[in-house]
């Protein structure tokens, strides 16, 4: 978030939206936005309805410096007004403005979960929207269902002058990154950081620092970012998921992930430190 600007979290909506607001509209997980010449955005208007478009949820999100901002689900077979399309938010990140963007992953989110946990777990009563807190109830057991939240580790793994990168399988042709892993039921992020560079890479790792976080919300992940070094081992790849592993310098550096990713920032801050600003 620009250090200028302030999103303040909320879920009770005002009682009457008199003033412009940011309208977060998704049909599946595609956004709504209008096109500028070099550039997307996304509807500022006092009432949603003014689009004629017909939705299914609505949920408060907060405000960004006093702009309420709201999620919607479209319904799926609205199509978009004359002169606005629906797309993807990886197509639309840099050309979206950066606090939006990421607010739009916090809607996008919300509405997935909304759309996908009508009911119950346990006994299947339909569920309600909890009005103080994110989260539904069931109306006849009593269990609480909150938006779900998949933590990932992240992990940037040095050896002298060089940086560990893999290639999943998953990727588009070329592209190599730093290893990522779900932390399991149990486990600390160190643990998972330790397990997924032994699983993945064959390699012991040492010294893991905290790095930073980031939402990832393809659906529903935070990415959570270390930085380690390796203690011992060469890289043997017996885990199906990667099919190549190696160790790179700054100078024969693969293809890397965009901008948007916390990966990046991981080769990135790799790259400062080596002398060469990415
Ligand atoms: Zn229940």
């Amino acid at each position: 978030m620009d250090p200028g600007r302030k999103f303040i979290s909320g879920i009770v909506p005002p009682a009457k939206q008199s003033e412009p607001a940011w309208w977060f509209a998704f049909q599946e997980n595609k956004l709504l936005v209008f096109q500028e010449p070099s550039s997307v955005g996304i509807p500022c208007l006092v009432d949603f309805g003014e689009l004629g478009l017909p939705e299914l949820s609505r949920h408060y999100l907060g405000h960004l410096d006093g702009r309420h901002c709201y999620a919607i689900q479209l319904a799926d077979d609205a199509p978009p007004p004359k002169e606005m399309t629906l797309e993807g938010l990886r197509q639309i990140y840099g050309r979206l403005d950066e606090d939006l963007f990421w607010i739009a992953t916090r809607a996008v989110q919300i509405v997935d979960w909304d759309r996908t946990h009508k009911f119950c777990g346990r006994c299947g009563s339909q569920l309600r929207l909890k009005t103080t807190e994110r989260a539904k109830e069931c109306p006849k057991c009593g269990l609480l269902h909150f938006p779900r939240l998949a933590p990932a580790i992240i992990v940037l793994v040095e050896r002298g002058d060089k940086l560990l990168l893999a290639r999943s399988r998953h990727f588009m042709p070329g592209m190599y990154s730093v290893l990522a892993g779900f932390v399991e039921p149990g486990e600390s992020l160190e643990e998972a950081v330790i397990r997924e560079v032994k699983e993945e890479v064959g390699v012991t790792v040492k010294d893991i620092r905290y790095f930073g976080s980031q939402p990832w919300p393809f659906p529903h992940s935070l990415m959570i970012g270390f930085t380690a070094t390796c203690a011992s081992g060469e890289i043997s790849l017996d885990d199906s998921e990667i099919e190549d592993a190696g160790w790179f310098t700054a100078d024969t550096l693969p293809q890397i992930p965009g901008k948007i990713s916390i990966a990046r920032k991981l080769i990135d801050w790799f790259l400062d430190k080596q002398g060469r600003m990415p």
